[in-house]
């Protein structure tokens, strides 16, 4: 897979606001937020989209989920509600081709997305 963006936040190549990490995750503040919170959640393994995940990355992707779960209490928006987002290839929007999970939320969201 070739290298992104995100591998080369992960490498510590460049910088991000970062919100959490392990030894199989890392999330940082968006660079663009769409939210007043905005988070992205990655494995740090890439995998170029959520098509690309088997059945052995059940657990990775669980604990995504518990990940931003945790963030999302600790930003202080786990009350008011949140949005989490995969984008999967181009009628997803995905850009960055390396799996990513969004946080959104410290406003009310828009249902159904454009
Ligand atoms: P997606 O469209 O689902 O692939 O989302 C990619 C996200 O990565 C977008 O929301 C971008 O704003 C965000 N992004 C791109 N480059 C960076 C960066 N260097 N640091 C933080 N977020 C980034």
């Amino acid at each position: 897979m070739p290298a992104t963006i995100f591998s080369k936040i992960i490498a510590g190549e460049i910088p991000c606001k970062k919100v959490y990490e392990d030894n199989q995750i890392l999330a940082f503040h968006d660079i663009k937020p769409q939210a007043p919170v905005h988070v992205l959640i990655i494995p740090k393994v890439p995998i170029a989209t959520i098509d690309d995940l088997e059945p052995a990355d059940e657990a990775l992707v669980g604990r995504l989920v518990l990940v931003a779960q945790r963030i999302a209490r600790e930003l202080g928006i786990a009350e008011s509600g949140y949005r989490l987002v995969f984008n999967c290839r181009d009628h997803g929007g995905q850009e960055v081709h390396h799996i990513h999970l969004h946080l959104l939320g410290g406003r009310q969201l828009a249902w159904p997305p454009g």
